[in-house]
């Protein structure tokens, strides 16, 4: 019974480099599995090393397909003639027994995920991380308290105590009393514009500065997630490309393969071959 892939694959391209003989490739419109080439792992694992990475769970035992573990060895060692298979070869058939059991790797994350590329058979790239989102610190601004909620500590020019006053007292005109001396003394306006000019330019001030605060982060922010996005995009393109040479220089092998028994083409004495 070869292992196969059911439709539902995501083309996430995990399976592919962990199958020891080679048998998963691109399909369209999903990977495929060659069943001449699967031998269910046997000989390698006590595990399907495709279904144990599939992020879907979609390597699953193709029922049409039933082969026996001796027909499966027989065939990993005709893929393989370069090694020899202990007695205990791995087997899914006998899960356990033997050699300890290897670690299934563990599976690849499901949101990984590439559009199957009928042109080429690259392995996937895996998708790293958020692109757009980044954890910042939160700034908690400190809130000014409002602006008759003030007091000034005030020294009687007479008996010299310290007595507290509320702002709003601070009127042209007004009268204060000490509550040490009972001495009067009368708001004059120098120290009415003393007061009422420093708070109105220190709360606007305020507001100006975080204002700006704000608004630099905010600007840096969104520079920062875009030049973010344009180096994640640059580099998939140079991924990409770097694929795409790899591919080409595989077909360029390919062709050129200069295999034993391959006959020569030998030119002709009048030059058209
Ligand atoms: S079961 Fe094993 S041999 Fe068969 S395709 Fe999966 S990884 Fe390859
Ligand atoms: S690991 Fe699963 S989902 Fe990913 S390509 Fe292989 S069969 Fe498809």
């Amino acid at each position: 019974m070869a292992t196969m892939i059911t439709n539902e694959c995501i083309n996430c391209g995990a399976c592919e480099p962990e199958c020891p003989n080679n048998a998963i490739s691109q399909g369209d419109p999903v990977y495929v599995i060659d069943p001449k080439l699967c031998t269910e792992c046997v000989g390698f694992h006590d595990y399907e090393a495709c279904a144990a990475v599939c992020p879907v769970d979609v390597c699953v035992t193709d029922p049409n397909n039933i082969e026996s573990e001796e027909v499966l060895i027989a065939r990993a060692q005709e893929l393989h003639p370069e090694t020899t298979f202990p007695d205990n070869f791995e087997s899914r058939f006998r899960k356990g027994e033997g050699k300890p059991a290897p670690t299934a790797p563990a599976k690849a994350s499901p949101q990984v995920m590439q559009p199957a590329s009928p042109a080429a058979t690259p392995p996937a790239a895996a998708a790293v991380g958020p692109t757009t989102e980044f954890a910042e610190a939160e700034v908690k601004y400190v809130e000014l308290p409002a602006i008759d909620s003030w007091t000034v500590p005030m020294r009687c020019f007479k008996c010299h105590e310290v007595h507290v006053e509320n702002v709003k007292n601070f009127m042209i005109g007004n009268v204060i009393f000490c509550p040490h001396c009972n001495k009067s003394m009368v708001v004059r306006d120098n120290l009415n514009y003393h007061l009422r000019a420093l708070l109105k330019d220190s709360y606007e001030d305020w507001e100006r500065q975080q204002n700006e605060f704000a608004n630099q982060r905010e600007r840096e922010r969104a520079e920062f997630i875009e030049r973010r996005a344009k180096e994640a995009q640059a580099f998939e393109t140079h991924q990409k490309r770097e694929l795409e040479k790899i591919r080409q220089q595989l077909n360029a092998i390919g062709e050129n393969y200069d295999a034993a028994g391959k006959p020569f083409k030998k030119g002709s004495r009048f030059g058209w071959g």
